[in-house]
């Protein structure tokens, strides 16, 4: 299954992924871009929030589906 991930070191905290994909993207108590923990993810939604990302630092990752 594809996740979106964030790479916290390079977001400069935009707003912009919250912004597209509200589903998706938010933010922790601690102030940081987090992913939702969803069963799947919408991938229009997502791969907009990939293109219009300035730092350039959320992509897909493919993990192993929980047994
Ligand atoms: S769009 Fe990219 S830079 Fe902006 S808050 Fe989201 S992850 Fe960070």
């Amino acid at each position: 299954m594809r996740y979106p991930v964030v790479d916290l070191g390079e977001c400069v905290d935009c707003d912009g992924c919250v912004e597209v994909c509200p589903e998706v993207f938010g933010r922790s108590d601690a102030g940081y871009i987090q992913v939702a923990d969803l069963k799947s993810y919408p991938e229009t939604c997502v791969d907009e929030a990939i293109m219009m990302c300035p730092a350039d630092c959320i992509a897909w990752e493919e993990r192993e589906e929980a047994p």
